[in-house]
């Protein structure tokens, strides 16, 4: 089910797999974000003879089909955050994702990746009456995080997103949004000219350990080494039970309408990105050629484009009625990978072997946070992972786990359905 990204862009000549036996410094396993910023991250640090294998094409996984928003922190809430992890580390990890989205706006003008980035902020769009869940997290985010989203009175909000279902708004300026596709590919490119080997259709099918060392087969084709990183977010490996069985796989959806000229003005007057106050939101965002790319559902079920264009196609009209006929050119599905915990899993077993997923419907800064992480503890030995630490691999017991999932989802689209109908 190929995405929009996939099809308006040529498709680079492909990596070849590997061939016959060799050795590498490290081993990378996943051609997504949490992947390639890990090579980056390991070239930039000097290390020499990395090696990236992934299954399909760089950024077919999550990485080259979401919603293009880069923005701060996690798909766990902060207000979560703060009493999981204490002020003190809560502070300090979402820190690490503001620096990410500082690093990732660098490196788009640095290395000239030309992934149409705008960066003109996200706006986080109240679809209730209650202004109290905006002022709270605005105070939190402020008190807490040293964070300042600016609040949108309904007015100002209907100015700029003219639609009738949103009330206030609060506005994050630190953040922009990019064809991740293309972002993803250009890294790929860096990380090469900078001495990474990158093999693409190289699905890693044995992963054992050989003495101090480990071997991977990919196909006929042997690679040993000391280090190895399991970066396959909803795509599991399949190569270490207990990485696997952390994660949950939950597919969210996107479609993009075909060029809508001015009627995509007479919705929209600011380039900037918009999600809603739901649990299940909304997130759209203006794309160049008078687009828009509309996202949106969390779901066990990976469905097809058609139906997933009938469900997307409904919530944008209740949004936008105006927009209800607009053609819907391409619709797609991704996998997310979700812990228990909804943080990031990023640490190693402590014999070389290393892991990082689970980043949710949150990841862009995330795996450039935690690429940065890991490359340091890989090449320096040095140690920024322990602000993970207290989020593990707890496991998530697929199938049972995915019906709690669909459980949790049902219940707070519900709250929010009632929240809605007696605020009238
Ligand atoms: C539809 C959608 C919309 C989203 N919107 C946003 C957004 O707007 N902003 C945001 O911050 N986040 C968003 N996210 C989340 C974000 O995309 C992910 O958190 C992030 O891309 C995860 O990156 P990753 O590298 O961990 O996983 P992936 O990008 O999924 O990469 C994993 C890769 O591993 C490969 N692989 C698996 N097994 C093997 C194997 N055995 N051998 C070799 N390779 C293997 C797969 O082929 C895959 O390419 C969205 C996600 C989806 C699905």
């Amino acid at each position: 089910m190929p995405s929009w990204y996939h099809d308006r862009t040529e498709v680079p000549s492909p990596r070849p797999p590997p061939s016959g036996r060799r050795e590498a410094a490290v081993v990378i396993v996943g051609g997504g974000f949490a992947g390639l910023n890990t090579a980056l991250g390991l070239a930039a640090r000097g290390v020499r003879d990395v090696v990236l294998l992934e299954a399909k094409s760089i950024g077919f996984g999550a990485s080259g089909r979401n919603g293009g928003f880069v923005f701060a922190g996690y798909s766990l809430g902060e207000r979560a955050l703060l009493e999981r992890a204490g002020p003190e580390r809560a502070r300090a990890l979402y820190a690490r994702t503001v620096d990410a989205v500082n690093l990732i706006r660098q490196r788009i003008a640095a290395l000239a990746i030309d992934c149409d980035a705008v960066d003109a902020g996200v706006v986080w769009a109240n679809w209730f009456r209650d202004q109290a869940v905006l002022r709270s997290r605005q105070r939190l985010l402020a008190e807490h995080y040293g964070a300042d989203w600016q609040w949108i009175p309904e007015g100002a909000m209907h100015e700029f997103v003219r639609s009738a279902r949103y009330h206030d708004g609060l506005y994050e300026r630190n953040a922009l949004h990019i064809d991740p596709l293309a972002y993803a590919r250009g890294l790929a490119s860096a990380a090469e000219r900078a001495g990474v080997a990158i093999h693409e259709a190289s699905r890693v099918r044995m992963l054992e350990r050989n003495g101090p060392r480990w071997v991977l087969r990919v196909g006929d084709a042997e690679i040993e080494t000391p280090q190895v990183v399991l970066a396959c977010g909803g795509y599991l490996a399949g190569l270490d039970r207990t990485i696997d069985r952390a994660v949950l796989p939950i597919a969210t959806y996107v479609m993009v309408t075909e060029p809508l000229g001015d009627r995509l003005r007479e919705c929209l007057r600011t380039r900037a990105a918009v999600y809603d106050t739901r649990f299940a939101f909304d997130y759209y965002r203006p794309l160049a050629d008078t687009r828009l790319l509309w996202g949106g559902r969390i779901s066990i079920r990976d469905r097809s484009p058609r139906a997933v264009q009938r469900l997307l196609k409904r919530d944008l009209a209740r949004v936008f009625p105006s927009l209800k006929e607009a053609r819907v050119e391409h619709a797609w599905s991704g996998l997310m990978s979700y812990a228990r915990h909804e943080m990031p899993q990023v640490g190693t077993h402590g014999n070389g072997l290393w892991y990082a997923q689970a980043f949710g419907g949150h990841g862009l800064a995330p795996t450039c946070a935690a690429g940065e992480a890991l490359a340091d503890a890989i090449a320096a030995g040095e140690s920024r992972m322990a602000m993970y630490d207290g989020f593990g691999l707890d496991p998530v017991h697929r199938p049972f786990g995915y019906l709690a999932a669909q459980g949790t989802y049902w219940k707070h689209e519900l709250g929010d359905w009632f929240k809605s109908r007696l605020e009238g």
